[in-house]
């Protein structure tokens, strides 16, 4: 590619400029601490306001909280599930209110197979066929919080994903950002989320078929990057396709993986740091 840039390949210490990654601290969030179940509560009631004697929800360039439900026993078990889900990850230290809100409402129960819908609220990964997983719930949140770390509570314009699986990412990345493109190389995996996404009838994202290791060059760049499989480095496309200033997440490892966020700081500098393991299914090329 002519335009490589010349720190490739990207080992974490050619661009960190320190030999040692450095582990990403509630301050480098720049959100502010907050009660975690105050969070997804106020997000639930769509209260901005905040009770006298407690902690204000939001940082005040944070957008409006979406419209969402108040968890109550009337309520469909499924909007139960979720909101109880959410808070569960705001407890874990997810505090980014645009995340706990998508958590909260996208219907998990119609992306895992029938047989395991008792356990669609539960925080873990579970099979979805041809040896792929979904998410587990904890992760999507960690990894779509991170590559929000600069968007100061609005959404982000273009985020595009690697890895759709049964399209469940997709479906919360919808939530934060205008515009997602999301790429999955089995086809039979591709269609699978075309058919659980349906009904939700999501304006703002595309499914495309394809080796997700090329990106997307026709409708790059992106403001965030979000790889959900995991390879022992991310494929030097993407790093192009990254918008500057734009924020790439992404497993790295092989039996040991951790998530590692990259940062594009400027046309041909790019800046990475390590943040917490992982477990993810492995990146591969090509499709099937
Ligand atoms: N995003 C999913 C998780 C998907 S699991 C969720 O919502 O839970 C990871 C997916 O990445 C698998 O479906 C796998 O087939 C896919 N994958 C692996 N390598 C890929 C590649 N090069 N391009 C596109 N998809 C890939």
């Amino acid at each position: 590619m002519s335009e490589k840039p010349k720190n490739f390949p990207l080992p974490l210490s050619s661009v960190m400029g320190t030999s040692q990654p450095k582990r990403l601290t509630d301050s480098d969030y720049r959100l502010r601490e907050i009660a975690p179940q105050t969070a997804v509560r106020n997000i639930a009631q769509n209260r901005g306001a905040q009770k006298p004697g407690t902690e204000p929800a939001l940082r005040p360039k944070a957008t409006p909280l979406p419209q969402l439900p108040v968890a109550s026993k009337n309520q469909p078990a499924p909007i139960r599930g979720a909101i109880a889900m959410a808070e569960k990850i705001a407890a874990q230290g997810v505090k980014d209110p645009m995340v706990l809100g998508a958590l909260a409402t996208v219907p998990r129960h119609l992306f895992v197979e029938s047989g395991l819908s008792q356990q669609a609220y539960v925080d873990t990964s579970l099979p979805i066929g041809h040896q792929q997983t979904i998410s587990r719930p904890y992760t999507v949140a960690r990894m779509i919080e991170a590559v929000r770390v600069d968007a100061g509570g609005k959404k982000l314009a273009s985020v595009l994903e690697i890895g759709t699986g049964c399209g469940y990412q997709a479906a919360v990345l919808s939530q934060v950002a205008d515009m997602v493109y999301s790429i999955e190389r089995i086809r039979a995996l591709h269609e699978l989320a075309k058919n659980n996404l349906r009904q939700l009838r999501i304006p703002n994202l595309r499914l495309h078929y394809g080796d997700g290791m090329l990106g997307l060059p026709q409708v790059a760049p992106f403001d965030a990057i979000v790889i959900a499989a995991a390879g022992l480095e991310v494929p030097e496309a993407l790093f192009l396709q990254l918008a500057v200033g734009g924020y790439m997440i992404a497993p790295i490892g092989n039996e040991k993986q951790t998530l590692q966020l990259t940062k594009r700081t400027g046309e041909r500098q790019w800046q990475s740091v390590m943040l917490e393991d992982c477990h993810f299914v492995p990146l591969r090329q090509g499709i099937i």
